[in-house]
């Protein structure tokens, strides 16, 4: 572990600005809510942050993508960009946003062997920051992740006048190369040690049992109708909690043809499992019209189905989806509880 000035930790971040040739986006205010966006000083960051708007997903998976153009005159199916140039160094994620990142690269880039989300995300630097304000709407303490040991280049916790830097990948170190750090004491080690464990005594919400009885118990609650009708008889099918989460990776992909039909584009743009046109098919069916069982759905799919795919609960409990809904019913750790006490009454 290594500990740096504050002073000349924005020192360096401001040397990465001048002269790294990749970008440097951060943890901001932007006059109304906390959100990821490009910095040109130090003084920028905000990383007292509880929660922004949406996760550093959008650098890897853009809301909406242009993948390959094409122009058949030529015969010339192309891919139109050099994604691996996309290259960032992102200062200030929250530790839940790195598990949910590590879960998107599983599937992007393991599974799916998305070549897009992989060239950025390898070009790309994550400096995760120890939480120091908690959002009211977070449960990331009981869902296991208000903290990590993995899925950062470089982890900040700040101390008194200086930051004590933990180092996860060799991208990381190479950042440090030239910063006049020192090494961390004993009582620096354990300070971070308190820092960490303070910040999870914050949350005021929680699951009300482990995170790894979730997969059975909704197993077992999928039939419990009355607590799926409880919430989804509010819900508007917006689709706004699908878009502000961390782990949600669904998209649709258009073809696009200019006036002539020979030239043309594909692109991506986010989609939503609550949107009520997500399962429709070809013939008109739609196999989700319900509005119930689009939003169990999306409640089975953070906490059952990807698990059993890939061995992660796909909620990370940032509550973002909590926060944006107008509605008030998208809150999983308030789902999640109601399920465990019907199917345990
Ligand atoms: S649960 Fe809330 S945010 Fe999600 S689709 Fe329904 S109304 Fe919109
Ligand atoms: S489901 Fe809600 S609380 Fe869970 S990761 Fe997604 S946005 Fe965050």
């Amino acid at each position: 572990m290594k500990i740096l000035a504050k002073y000349e930790f924005d020192e360096l971040v401001n040397k990465w600005i001048a002269e790294d040739p990749r970008e440097v986006v951060g943890a901001t205010h932007d006059g109304t809510k906390f959100v990821f966006d490009d910095i040109d000083d130090a003084e920028e960051l905000r990383l007292d942050y509880d929660l922004t708007m949406l996760s550093p997903k959008k650098y890897f998976f853009p809301q909406r993508e242009r993948l390959v153009q094409y122009d058949t005159n030529e015969n010339d199916y192309a891919m139109v960009q050099d994604w691996s140039e996309e290259s960032r160094i992102i200062v200030g994620i929250h530790p839940y946003d790195l598990v949910a990142i590590e879960q998107l690269d599983d599937i992007f880039i393991d599974a799916q062997g998305d070549e897009p989300y992989r060239r950025k995300r390898e070009n790309s630097v994550l400096i995760g920051v120890t939480m120091q304000s908690v959002s009211e709407h977070s449960f990331a303490a009981s869902m296991g992740t208000a903290r990590t040991e993995t899925g950062y280049d470089l982890l900040v916790t700040e101390l008194e006048d200086t930051y004590a830097i933990e180092i996860g990948s060799e991208k990381g170190s190479g950042l440090l190369e030239e910063a006049p750090t020192k090494e961390a004491s004993l009582e620096e080690v354990e300070a971070v040690e308190e820092q960490k464990a303070a910040v999870e005594s914050k949350f005021e919400k929680g699951i009300e049992f482990s995170p790894k009885q979730l997969p059975s118990l909704l197993k077992e609650g999928y039939d419990a109708v009355e607590v799926w009708d409880e919430y989804a008889d509010g819900c508007l099918s917006c689709g706004t909690c699908n878009v502000v989460c961390p782990t949600c990776y669904c998209f649709n992909v258009d073809v696009v043809d200019y006036m002539t039909d020979e030239v043309g584009e594909t692109r991506r743009r986010w989609d939503g499992c609550l949107l009520e046109e997500f399962a429709a098919v070809a013939g008109g069916e739609n196999f989700r019209e319900e509005r119930v069982a689009r939003h169990r759905h999306r409640l089975m799919r953070k906490g059952n189905y990807l698990y059993e795919r890939f061995g992660d609960i796909a909620c990370v409990g940032c509550g973002r989806c909590t926060k944006q809904c107008v509605a008030d019913v998208a809150d999983p750790s308030e789902i999640y509880n109601e399920l465990w006490r019907s199917v345990n009454a």
